[in-house]
C-alpha cells in the first residue's frame, strides 16, 4: 500500500507525510465536490445565479477536499496525541488512499489504553462535524458567502461520515478498536478479543464489497469500485491484525536459542560451487550454510547464489567467493527475541540467520522452525492461554506421560519414534505462565503400553528419557 511517500511536515512533534496514493483520493474528492456544488447551491439558494466558470467549481472543489483531509489529519491526531499520552510510541502520520494512519510502534498495552486511544479520533471527528454544522446554520442565517456556507455544511456532513464509518465496530476500524478494548477488558484475553474484533472487521469487509458489487450492477463506477476497494483493504488488515497478535504472543520473549540447530553443517570457503551443490545442498538439503574456515566463522552461503551464474560456471566460483560477508546483517544473538528474528527475517527477506555470540557460531535459525513452533503453540494452547490439547488418540483410556520435557520439538521427535513403533501416543501441553512462558509438553500413551514406549524411548538417541506415572 505505502508506495512513494512524501514528508510534509511536523505537528505537535509528528512528522506527517503522504502516500503517492493519496493523489488520486485528492484527484477523485476534488472532482467529485466539484461535481456536486451546483446541485447543492440551487437547493440551498434557488434564487442564486448558476456559477459560470468551470473552474470556480473546480477551485472550491480542490479547497474542500483539502479542508477535509485537514479534519482526516486533525482525526489522526486525536490518537497520536492520546497514544502518546499513554506512553505509547507513534512513528507519525501518512495520508494515503483510505484516509489517515497513525502508525503505532507497539501495540497498547491495555485495555484502557487501545479504548482512549481509539476513542479520541471519533471524538475529533464529532467535534468537528459539530463545529462546521453550527458555523453552516450561523453562515445561513447571517447571510455568508453562499459558497463559503455549503462547503462548511458539507465539511459537516463529510466529518460526520468519517465519524459513523469509523464507529463501526469491525477491526482495524477506530470502532473495532473499541470493541477489542470492550472485550479484552471483560475477558483479560487479547488474543481472544482480537479474534472476535477481527471477525466483525471481516464481516464487515465482506459487506462492503457486496454493497460495491450492488453498485458496479447499477452502473456506478467509481461508488463501486471504491467500496470494493475499502473492504478488501479491511479485510486484509482484519486478518494480519490478528495473526500479528499471534505471533507476537507465540515468539516475544522465546529466545532465538530455543530454536536454534545447534549443529549446523558448516561449509568450506575454498570449495567451488559446483562441489558445494552436490556435496552440501543436494546432500543436506539445506538453502543456507554457515561458511567457516579453522573455526573461524566467514560468511553466510545461500542457493540464491545459484541464479547469478549458469551452471557451467558454477565450477569456476568458490564458496567464499560467493559467500555474504557481512555477518552483522546476517546473524543474531543466542539470547535475542524470537519476535526480533522473525521481524528481521521478514524485513530482509531471508529465512535463515546465523546464531552467533561475538565471532562464534553457536548455530542457525530458520524461519521454517519459528512457523513450527508457532503453529504446535498455537494449536496446543486453548483460548485461555493456559492450554490443554486433548489427546485425540487416547482418549478411550486412561493416558500415562511417557516421556516430559520443556522443548517442543524434543517431543514431537520422541512422539514421532514412538508412532513409527506403533505405540498410540500425543502430545499434552501446559503453558506455564502466561503467553510467552515456559511450556510443559508431555507425551501421553494408553496405559499398558508404558513398558513399549520405554524400550523404544530408550532406544533414541535421548540419554535423559525417562517413564513415568
Ligand atoms: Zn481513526
Amino acid at each position: 500500500m505505502f508506495g512513494r511517500r512524501w514528508r510534509l511536515f511536523r505537528i505537535l512533534g509528528f512528522p506527517v507525510s503522504i502516500d503517492a496514493s493519496w493523489l488520486i483520493v485528492l484527484f477523485l474528492l476534488t472532482f467529485s465536490f466539484a461535481e456536486q456544488l451546483p446541485a447543492m447551491l440551487s437547493q440551498f439558494y434557488p434564487t442564486d445565479a448558476p456559477l459560470s466558470a468551470d473552474a470556480a467549481y473546480w477551485a472550491m472543489g480542490l479547497l474542500t477536499a483539502l479542508a477535509f483531509f485537514g479534519c482526516i489529519l486533525l482525526h489522526e491526531f486525536g490518537h497520536a496525541v492520546v497514544a502518546r499520552a499513554r506512553g505509547m510510541s507513534i512513528g507519525g502520520i501518512t495520508l494515503f488512499l483510505f484516509g489517515g494512519v497513525a502508525e503505532l510502534h507497539d501495540e497498547p498495552d491495555s485495555p484502557g489504553t487501545e479504548f482512549l486511544m481509539a476513542i479520541a479520533g471519533p471524538m475529533v471527528s464529532a467535534v468537528l462535524a459539530m463545529g462546521f454544522w453550527l458555523a453552516a446554520v450561523i453562515g445561513y442565517q447571517l447571510a455568508w458567502p453562499h459558497l463559503l456556507v455549503i462547503v462548511i455544511g458539507y465539511l459537516a456532513v463529510i466529518n460526520g461520515v468519517v465519524l459513523l464509518f469509523n464507529l463501526v465496530p469491525a477491526f482495524p476500524l477506530d470502532g473495532g478498536r473499541v470493541l477489542r478494548s470492550i472485550l479484552w477488558g471483560a475477558t483479560g484475553n487479547l488474543r481472544a478479543a482480537t479474534r472476535w474484533a477481527s471477525y466483525a472487521g471481516r464481516a464487515f469487509a465482506w459487506l462492503l464489497i457486496f454493497s460495491g458489487l450492488m453498485q458496479l450492477f447499477a452502473h456506478d463506477w467509481i461508488g463501486g469500485v471504491w467500496s470494493v476497494l475499502i473492504g478488501m483493504f479491511v479485510d486484509n488488515a482484519a486478518k494480519s491484525a490478528y495473526q500479528q497478535v499471534l505471533v507476537r504472543q507465540a515468539l516475544s520473549g522465546e529466545p532465538v536459542r530455543r530454536f536454534m540447530n545447534a549443529q549446523p553443517v558448516v561449509a568450506p570457503p575454498s570449495i567451488d560451487i559446483a562441489h558445494w551443490v552436490d556435496e552440501y545442498v543436494y546432500r543436506f538439503h539445506h538453502r543456507a550454510f554457515p561458511v567457516a574456515a579453522n573455526g573461524h566463522l566467514e560468511g553466510l552461503i545461500t542457493t540464491q547464489v545459484l541464479s547469478q551464474f549458469p551452471r557451467s560456471e558454477w565450477g569456476t566460483h568458490t564458496v567464499g567467493e560467493l559467500m555474504n560477508r557481512d555477518l552483522g546483517s546476517v546473524s543474531i544473538a543466542a539470547e535475542a527475541d524470537a519476535l526480533d528474528a522473525l521481524g528481521r527475517m521478514q524485513r530482509q527477506g531471508v529465512s535463515r540467520l546465523l546464531v552467533t555470540a561475538g565471532n562464534k557460531l553457536l548455530g542457525m535459525v530458520s524461519l521454517k522452525d519459528l512457523l513450527r513452533f508457532l503453529d504446535l503453540k498455537l494449536e496446543l494452547e486453548n483460548e485461555a492461554g493456559a492450554a490443554v490439547h486433548e489427546p485425540q488418540a487416547l482418549d478411550a483410556d486412561r493416558p500415562v506421560v511417557a516421556y516430559a520435557t520443556t522443548n517442543l520439538s524434543e517431543a514431537e521427535i520422541v512422539k514421532n519414534a514412538l508412532m513409527a513403533e506403533g505405540v498410540r501416543c500425543s502430545l499434552d501441553a501446559e503453558n506455564q505462565g502466561g503467553f510467552a512462558g515456559v511450556l510443559a509438553v508431555k507425551v501421553l500413551v494408553r496405559a499398558g503400553d508404558e513398558e513399549r514406549a520405554r524400550n523404544v524411548i530408550d532406544h533414541h538417541t535421548h540419554p535423559h528419557a525417562a517413564v513415568m506415572s
